[in-house]
C-alpha cells in the first residue's frame, strides 16, 4: 500500500484498523476510511506537480491513493475528464457540465471499481463479486479481466440492456435478478460465504471511494485551486460525493484550498428519495425508502451504507438533497440534447435540479455550478424517430 497511508478508520466510530489488511466494513458494519498523513505528503509534494504530470487521467494524484505504485495500475486509458462550460444556456449563472461519460466504460464508475480492482491484486485477491444498478458491474467486469481476475455480477432484471451485455461481454459472470440492487447485494454476500467472493459492493470496501475521490482532486486542479459554489451530484449509493467531500478535507488539510467547500446537493428521483426525506427531518441516518421506482436507474438505491457521511456533507456544506420526477427528467434531458448536450438521466437530473434551485434562490447570481453526466447518454434510451 502507499507508504503515506497510516490506517483505516471507521467512518463513524473513528475505531483505527491497521493498513495492509483485507477489510471491508468495520466491526460497526459501516464504511472504512483510508488515512494518510497529510504532513508527510504536503511535505513530498506541491500541488503544482499534478498539473505538470504527464500521466494523463487520475492516476496523476499516486500520493493521496491507496496503490503501493505506479505498477499497481491497471489500465484501459484513463483521463481527466472534461469541463463542458454551458453557462449560455442560463443567463446568470456559470454552469460546467464535468462529463465522466469519457472514462473507460463509459461511466464514473471506472474511478472506483480501477482502484478497488488495482488494490485487490496488491491484496492477491482472485474473484471480485458485485450487486449493480448497472454501470458498476461493468466497469468491475473490465477492470477484473484486464487483471486477470474473476467477476461476479448481479443486477435487477430491468437493468438498462447494454450494461447487461457489456458486463457479460466483457468476462463477468453476469446475472439478473427480479429485485432490486438491495436483493443483489444480499445474493452477493451469501456467494462471500459460500465462495469466497470479494464484495465490492459500494463502500463495503475502502477503495472504491478513494477512486471516487479523484473527482473531487481533478476539479480543485481543474478550477485552479478555487472550488466552484455549489455542485449538483445524482446520489445512490453516494460514494462520489462523500469522496470529493473527503478530498476536501485533504486537500484543505495540506493548505491546497481554502474553505467554504462547495456547496453540496444531493439529488435523487421522487421515487426513491432516502437521502431527501432525511435531510427534510434533519435526520443524520436515512431510512430504507419502500417499493422504490426511479427510472434514472443509477440513483435507485433504496438504502445507503453510507447515507450518514452523505447527509454530514450536505448539512456542513449548507448543500441541500433535493428530489426531481423521472417524466421532467427525461424532458430535460431531451431538451439539452437538442442543444447538443447530451447527458444520462442521471446527469439531466442534476440539471433538472439546478434549474429549480435557481428558481428558489438557492443559487445565487453569477455563482459557479457543475453539474455531474455520471455517463455517456449513449448508454440510455432514446426517443424512437416518430416521437
Ligand atoms: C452509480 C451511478 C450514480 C450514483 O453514484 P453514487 O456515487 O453511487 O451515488 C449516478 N449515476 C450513474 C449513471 C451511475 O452509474
Amino acid at each position: 500500500m502507499n507508504k503515506y497511508v497510516t490506517h483505516l478508520e471507521c467512518s463513524l466510530t473513528q475505531k483505527q484498523y491497521p493498513k495492509d489488511t483485507v477489510l471491508e466494513l468495520s466491526e460497526a458494519g459501516r464504511p472504512l476510511l483510508v488515512k494518510y498523513d497529510l504532513e508527510a505528503i504536503e511535505k513530498a509534494h506541491k500541488k503544482e506537480e499534478f498539473s505538470q504530470s504527464l500521466e494523463p487521467g487520475f492516476w496523476r494524484y499516486l500520493p493521496l491513493l491507496p496503490i503501493t505504485n505506479q505498477a499497481s495500475i491497471i489500465s484501459l486509458g484513463e483521463s481527466i475528464t472534461p469541463l463542458i462550460d454551458i453557462s449560455q444556456l442560463y443567463p446568470e449563472t456559470e454552469v460546467f457540465i464535468k462529463d465522466e461519460g469519457r472514462l473507460p466504460t463509459g461511466s464514473f464508475k471506472a474511478r472506483g471499481l480501477a482502484m478497488a480492482v488495482a488494490m485487490a491484486k496488491e491484496f492477491g485477491l482472485n474473484h471480485l463479486a458485485i450487486p449493480t444498478n448497472g454501470n458498476a458491474g461493468a466497469a468491475l467486469a473490465a477492470y477484473a479481466s484486464r487483471a486477470g481476475m474473476k467477476s461476479s455480477v448481479y443486477c435487477p432484471k430491468d437493468t438498462p440492456q447494454i450494461n447487461i451485455l457489456e458486463t457479460k461481454l466483457q468476462g463477468a459472470d453476469t446475472h439478473l435478478i427480479d429485485g432490486l440492487i438491495n436483493d443483489c447485494g444480499k445474493i452477493v454476500l451469501e456467494g462471500k460465504t459460500k465462495y469466497g467472493w470479494f464484495d465490492v459492493s459500494t463502500l463495503k470496501e475502502p477503495y472504491r471511494l478513494e477512486g471516487k475521490k479523484t473527482m473531487g482532486l481533478e476539479l480543485a486542479e481543474q478550477f485552479n485551486w478555487e472550488l466552484p459554489d455549489a455542485i449538483f451530484y445524482p446520489t445512490g449509493g453516494g460514494t462520489g460525493l462523500i469522496g470529493m467531500w473527503k478530498a476536501f478535507h485533504e486537500m484543505h488539510a495540506m493548505g491546497w484550498i481554502s474553505k467554504p467547500f462547495p456547496r453540496m446537493y444531493a439529488i435523487q428521483s421522487t421515487g426513491c428519495a432516502p437521502i431527501v426525506k432525511a435531510f427534510n427531518h434533519g435526520n443524520k441516518f436515512a431510512e430504507l425508502w419502500e417499493k422504490p421506482s426511479s427510472l434514472p436507474w443509477g440513483i435507485r438505491v433504496p438504502v445507503a451504507v453510507g447515507d450518514f457521511l452523505i447527509l454530514e456533507a450536505v448539512y456542513e456544506s449548507n448543500g441541500k438533497a433535493m428530489a426531481v420526477e423521472d417524466h421532467e427528467v427525461i424532458q430535460k434531458r431531451n431538451e439539452l440534447a437538442k442543444q447538443g448536450i447530451m447527458l444520462c438521466p442521471e446527469g439531466a437530473a442534476t440539471a433538472l435540479a439546478l434549474d429549480h434551485a435557481i428558481a428558489n434562490g438557492d443559487v445565487a447570481k453569477h455563482e459557479k455550478v457543475i453539474l455531474f453526466n455520471c455517463a455517456t447518454g449513449l448508454k440510455y434510451p432514446m426517443p424512437s424517430l416518430s416521437e
